[in-house]
């Protein structure tokens, strides 16, 4: 057995950040990870991060107030009416993002922004640079300057408790078991469950379950421990997600080189003095996460279809559930030669990475060739994919005479090639809002809702009933409600 005042579950943006919070007010930390290396959700993420009162903002003059910040937020919400928001936690946020903004940069993190994200009526969101593996890169590194211990591959599996306050946690580490006794208390911050089929078949729904996860390790951990101990989940039912572009199989040069402070600040100046189409490759290279392509392509005649060649679903639904059940879950957009040429320059994007970047088909040619395939005829695009190309030609052929599943619409005919064929696409979960309940001192709340002595979530396991519509409000959470939850856990007294 090994002991500390505070151990947390999960070493992404929020545990990182609720062990330096801990380490920071005097306390000895473990932080534990289940995978090989720190990163979860956060690290493939895109990065964004709303704030207010950040130097970025003074810099182009901008005045703002958490207090806008939080009317604004609530504008988002307006579109769930039918779920009340947690207004209590939504002011956490507001009012101590800055801080973590402001840590964030004192740790090594350097961010483009503000950038407009309407109804926000300031531009406050900032986006990380060079991508979001630089959260955990700068935050980790603080970590193990100030002394927080911590233990990769080390699995928790279960709360231990005594006289019904939390002491500690078993883990499995190197396939042993293990006790980690925490004298103050223990912090759930193990991310949420985009990837664990039992907890999205009973809380979403089956199609959702069948759905893979961007982040295939966050199984729901810290929820199911908390349950165990009387705990409970609001709004287990939503999440994001849809469909996306699949990773490349050996990343961008860029996105290797490490996110040093002095170098991204150079890039920085350089990025605010640049042209635009300049910027736009060099951040797509850097892009560690799945881009999204626009559904603009399938209004505009564009058709998704399988690895056979046939066509399975209305592409312009929001969530084309259907994909995850086509061979190897991966579909393929299909574009004539007008919707190829027409989505190569602007307002007509492949895909964007919000308020950073508009990729066009040339950019994705440049920088994604692994998703671009072209051929004269629908032969040869049949050739190039491995399909058969008499099933290809009477694919395109029901859609233009307007048969289904489901019929065409008011959507353009697939016209002449040559073709150009995006993909593999896939269908990704990308997270769930189902959060643990918890009082605005980020305590785990039990049966009555009673706080649980000595557990605390945060992040997307403590979120609370938050609505964090918009962008940049989740990483926001994360790190604002780690480093307050380390903060309350480490003032605590220990057990005696
Ligand atoms: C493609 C994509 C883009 C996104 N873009 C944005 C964006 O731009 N802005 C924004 O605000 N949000 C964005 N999000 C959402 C955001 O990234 C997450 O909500 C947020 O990072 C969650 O942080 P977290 O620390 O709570 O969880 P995570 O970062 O997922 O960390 C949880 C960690 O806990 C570990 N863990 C789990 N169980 C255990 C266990 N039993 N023992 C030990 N460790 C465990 C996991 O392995 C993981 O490392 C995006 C998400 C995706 C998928």
């Amino acid at each position: 057995m090994k002991r500390f005042d505070v151990v947390v579950v999960g070493g992404g943006g929020t545990g990182v950040a609720a062990a330096i919070g801990a380490r920071a007010a005097g306390a000895s930390v473990l932080l534990l990870e289940k995978n090989p290396s720190l990163g979860g959700t956060t690290a493939r993420s895109i990065g964004s991060i709303s704030a207010t009162q950040t130097a970025d903002q003074r810099r182009v003059g901008i005045s703002d107030t958490p207090a806008e910040h939080l009317e604004d937020m609530e504008k988002f919400s307006q579109h769930h009416a039918d779920r009340p928001d947690n207004n209590e936690l939504a002011r956490v946020l507001c009012e101590h993002v800055p801080e973590s903004v402001r840590l964030l940069e004192e740790w090594g993190a350097v961010f483009m922004g503000p950038m407009d994200e309407p109804p926000h009526r300031k531009p406050r969101m900032h986006q990380i640079m060079p991508n979001s593996a630089a959260y955990i890169f700068h935050a980790e590194k603080h970590a193990r300057k100030i002394g927080v211990e911590i233990f990769t591959s080390a699995r928790a599996q279960q709360l231990l408790t005594a006289n019904g306050e939390v002491t500690g946690v078993e883990i499995e580490l190197d396939g042993r078991v293990e006790t980690m006794e925490a004298t103050k208390g223990v912090i759930l911050a193990s991310g949420d469950y985009a990837a664990d089929p039992g907890f999205k078949a009973q809380f979403v729904s089956e199609a959702v379950a069948a759905t893979e996860a961007v982040n295939p390790t966050n199984t729901g951990d810290g929820h199911r421990m908390a349950l165990d101990l009387g705990a409970r989940i609001i709004n287990p039912d939503m999440y994001g997600g849809g469909m996306r572009f699949v990773r490349p199989l050996t990343p961008a040069w860029q996105s290797r080189l490490p996110p040093s402070a002095w170098l991204m600040r150079v890039c920085n100046r350089v990025m605010r003095h640049a042209p635009r189409s300049l910027v736009r490759h060099f951040i797509m290279g850097f892009m560690t996460t799945v881009m999204v392509p626009e559904r603009k392509l399938f209004h505009n005649g564009a058709i998704l279809i399988n690895a056979r060649g046939e066509r399975f679903a209305d592409e312009t639904q929001s969530m084309v559930f259907e994909l995850a059940l086509q061979p190897d879950g991966v579909g393929y957009i299909l574009c004539d030669a007008r919707v190829a040429q027409k989505f190569t320059q602007w307002p007509d994007y492949v895909s964007t990475a919000p308020g950073v970047a508009f990729a066009y088909l040339q950019d994705y040619e440049r920088t994604r060739p692994d998703l671009v395939r072209r051929g004269n005829t629908l032969e040869d695009v049949a050739k190039v994919l491995g399909m058969d190309a008499v099933e290809l030609k009477r694919t395109v052929a029901a859609y233009n005479q307007g048969v289904g599943p489901p019929g065409r619409g008011e959507r353009p005919a697939v016209g002449e090639g040559p073709y150009v064929v995006l993909g593999p696409v896939k269908n990704y979960i990308n997270y769930t809002d189902g959060g643990l309940a918890i009082n605005a001192g980020l305590q785990v709340l039990g049966k009555n809702d009673v706080p649980i002595p000595r557990l605390y979530a945060a992040g997307a396991t403590g979120q609370g009933g938050l609505l964090l519509k918009g962008h940049g409000n989740h990483i926001g959470w994360g790190f604002t409600s780690g480093r307050l939850a380390g903060q309350y856990a480490a003032a605590l007294a220990p057990r005696t």
